[in-house]
């Protein structure tokens, strides 16, 4: 799939439209979910034009690789998600009923979450 510049990340990117910002930096920003799905409910997206988790692993550079999981860790670490630990999700196309064209990984923790298969 190519990049569509006009999904809502990209949008978000530009500054067209706003977001409840919860960490930046010159290759990742993160924020909270709209609709959140958990107490805390944060997506992390690199700030490249990556569509997924399997088009970020592949073309990304390694300096963009390391500073999304360095963000990811961060976050965890800010928002005291290892103890009580989380769950982190990086839906993709059709069958993983990925919304948002944009590589997002969705951390999710605050409470004892349910099983993930189906709905
Ligand atoms: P996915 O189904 O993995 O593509 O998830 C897309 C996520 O983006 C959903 O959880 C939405 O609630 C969230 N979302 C959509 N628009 C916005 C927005 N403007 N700000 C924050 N989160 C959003």
């Amino acid at each position: 799939m190519s990049y569509d510049d006009q999904n809502i990340f990209a949008k978000i990117l530009r500054g067209e439209i706003p977001c409840d910002k919860v960490y930046e930096d010159e290759h990742v920003l993160a924020f909270n979910d709209i609709g959140p799905q958990a107490p805390v409910h944060i997506l992390v997206i690199p700030k490249g034009k990556y569509v997924d988790l399997a088009d970020f692993s592949a073309k990304a550079s390694g300096q963009e690789i390391t500073a999304f999981h360095r963000a990811v860790a961060k976050i965890i670490k800010d928002k005291n998600l290892s103890g009580d630990g989380f769950r982190a999700i990086a839906n993709a196309g059709n069958h993983g009923g990925q919304e948002v064209p944009h590589y997002h990984l969705h951390i999710l923790g605050g409470a004892k979450l349910g099983r993930m298969i189906g709905d």
